[in-house]
């Protein structure tokens, strides 16, 4: 390592190596140039001599196989090389793959639908992202489904989705997020409803499996399943349920024997079930970092970031032309339910709601859905919207906005509205 002073640092790295770094501060930015050799971050190259920018909130490993140097300016607050890093078994679970692939192609058949699971905290998006790089860069179209309503990454959390992956990550920002399949859901843990969890997971696998059959090459190049960290008890149940809907050929085990012991029990001997080393780079997030994480992801959505400003707009719609529902009706016992219905059908039974104060700062979906008698669940989402500002006395109007302006602030009902449009699988 050698330091030029004022000017950054050169970091020389052996084969099977990694620099790893976190940055915390505000308005920190660290920039780091690949000076020599070859180095991947989560999977995705990076160019010589192109300068990549890293702003607060960034945890992130540059890996090399071959050995490189990086040249790194500004503050970092932990920074380090480890040699200890469990890259080449993630790249044989992609060597993996690729051979189920291969077969699939050359039969005109399915490819792999791959799930990755395992605890909070132990790097399964990150898996998700190099698995699913190393496939476009031999020229795969895997889809990427998320089924972590914790903490999802492609729309927001509460949500299901899923996106064609047609290229690398971006270094900096990861998957581009347009034209996703969203499936809405409502509650940041499976734990909030888990019949209509169930339900909105088993669309999902549904409309994603048939979609494979449109486009050749994406077919063979199949899925890869992300999913939460709630693997004991109903959690557990939800990991067995997506298996079953996806009909996964794999599933990968991050850092936990006990979960790979009871897949390796209950799932049928026909599914593979591999059990990974975590990375010890990985880094864990307290209740409140989630929290904020959560919320930068919604602030994202609306407002886009640095690099991609969105600059959304208002408009005023009436609440009497809005219909607003929510999804699962308060618990009743089975003696007081009509003829033929069980208590669980209320879960995910569309329930009218009547506009109040109580909507302010929540998220609402809009859908794609024309009337409460078309199938409103199995329907994907065009957007979300967010009730902002407080009531008026007078008003019984919503804006539905997105600017930033004190103006509409003091509106009646401000809602906050963004779109993503129809998917692209
Ligand atoms: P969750 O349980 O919330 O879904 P997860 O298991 O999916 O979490 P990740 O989101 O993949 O975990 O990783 C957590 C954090 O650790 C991320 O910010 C990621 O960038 C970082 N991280 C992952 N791998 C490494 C590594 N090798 N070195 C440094 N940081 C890493």
């Amino acid at each position: 390592m050698s330091e030029h002073q004022g000017r950054g640092q050169d970091y020389s790295l052996e084969g099977d190596s990694e620099l790893r770094f976190e940055i915390e501060q505000k308005d920190a930015k660290v920039v780091v140039t690949l000076v020599n050799g070859f180095a991947e971050l989560f999977g995705t190259e990076l160019v010589k001599k192109k300068k990549y920018e890293f702003g607060m909130g960034a945890k992130v490993a540059i890996f090399t196989y071959q050995g490189c140097v990086l040249h790194v300016t500004g503050k970092m607050d932990v920074c380090y090389i480890s040699k200890e890093t469990p890259m080449v078994q993630y790249l044989n679970c992609h060597a993996a793959l690729e051979q189920f692939r291969m077969e699939a192609e050359e039969k005109d058949r399915r490819g792999p639908v791959a799930m990755v699971v395992g605890p909070t905290d132990v790097g399964k998006s990150t898996l998700c992202r190099i698995l699913l790089n190393y496939a476009v860069r031999v020229g795969r179209r895997p889809l990427y489904a998320d089924l972590d309503v914790g903490q999802g990454a492609i729309a927001i959390s509460g949500n299901v989705a899923t996106i064609l992956i047609e290229r690398p990550a971006s270094v900096e920002e990861g998957f581009p997020k347009t034209a996703p399949l969203v499936y809405h859901f409502g509650h940041k843990s499976p734990s909030g409803n888990s019949v209509l969890y169930n339900a909105v997971v088993s669309k999902m696998a549904e409309v994603t499996l048939q979609s494979l059959n449109g486009n050749k090459r994406t077919k063979s190049s199949g899925i890869i399943v992300n999913t939460c960290g709630w693997v004991k008890g109903h959690g557990y149940a939800h990991l067995l349920h997506a298996a079953r809907a996806y009909g996964a050929c794999a599933i990968f085990v991050l850092d936990q024997e006990r979960l790979y012991n009871e897949l390796l029990r209950d799932v049928p001997s026909s599914v593979h079930v591999v059990l990974l080393p975590k990375s010890g780079g990985v880094v864990e997030r307290s209740k409140e970092l989630r929290h904020e994480c959560r919320d930068q992801r919604i602030k994202e959505y609306f407002y886009g970031n640095a690099r991609a400003p969105f600059y959304p707009f208002s408009f005023e719609v009436k609440f009497q032309d809005l219909r607003l529902y929510k999804i699962g009706a308060p618990p009743l016992p089975d003696s007081c339910m009509p003829i033929g219905m069980k208590a669980e059908d209320n879960k995910t039974k569309v329930v009218a709601v009547t506009p109040t104060p109580a909507l302010i700062h929540h998220v609402l979906a809009l859908t794609f859905a024309e009337s409460v008698e078309d199938d409103v669940i199995g329907t994907n989402i065009a957007g979300f919207c967010c009730h902002r500002s407080g009531y008026g006395k007078a008003s019984r109007d919503a804006t539905l906005a997105a600017a930033p302006t004190t103006a509409t602030e003091r509106s009646a009902a401000m809602v906050r509205a963004a779109v993503h449009g129809q998917p692209y699988l």
